[in-house]
């Protein structure tokens, strides 16, 4: 579609970062974009009737925020261990080298608030799956995951059964 085509051309790979071997999804080049961003926000936005948009720490803010606006949703954001200030739950999960916590707000939600979660890119899966079992423990109900791209060769989907996982480019 006209709107993959807007996306994958504004992602540049970048070899061999933040370690030899990896092949770096950079998304510097569509924010820097306006009609792009706008294109990516207002497909984002119009995804689901929600009421909170969660971005994931940090790239997920940065499109998780104009997303709320657009939707006319509250922003919550789902931050790296230590970094929220009020009493937080927090969920652990394995990656390739040791383990990352992640984090939100007790009373980021209302008893069934409806809830996006938005980030950057989809690899393994295990922040994104680590970020739906966090937001169902703080009482909200997720009703999809959105992410601008999708490494379908590290089968992250396959880590999400039961949510409803909305790519906006598959790679
Ligand atoms: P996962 O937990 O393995 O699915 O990794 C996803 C998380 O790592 C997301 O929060 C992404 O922002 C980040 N990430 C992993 N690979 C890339 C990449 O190639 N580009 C940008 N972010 C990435």
């Amino acid at each position: 579609t006209e709107l993959s085509t807007l996306i994958l051309d504004r992602i540049r790979d970048v070899p061999d970062y933040p370690k030899p071997g990896v092949m770096f999804k950079d998304i510097t080049p569509l924010l820097a974009d306006p009609v792009a961003m706008a294109a990516v926000v207002d497909e984002l936005a119009g995804l689901h009737q929600v009421d909170k948009i969660v971005g994931i720490e940090a790239r997920g803010f940065i499109l998780a925020a104009p997303v709320a606006y657009r939707a006319a949703a509250g922003f919550v954001p789902v931050r790296k261990k230590g970094k929220l200030p009020a009493a937080t739950l927090e969920e652990s999960y394995d990656l390739e080298y040791g383990s990352a916590t992640i984090e939100v707000h007790r009373d980021a939600f209302a008893p069934g608030d409806r809830v996006l979660i938005v980030d950057d890119v989809l690899a393994t899966g295990g922040t994104a799956k680590a970020a739906v079992e966090l937001v169902e423990r703080a009482g909200a109900a997720v009703v999809g995951i959105a992410v601008l791209m999708e490494l379908a060769f590290l089968k992250g989907r396959e880590r999400l059964p039961g949510v409803e996982l909305h790519s906006l480019v598959i790679v």
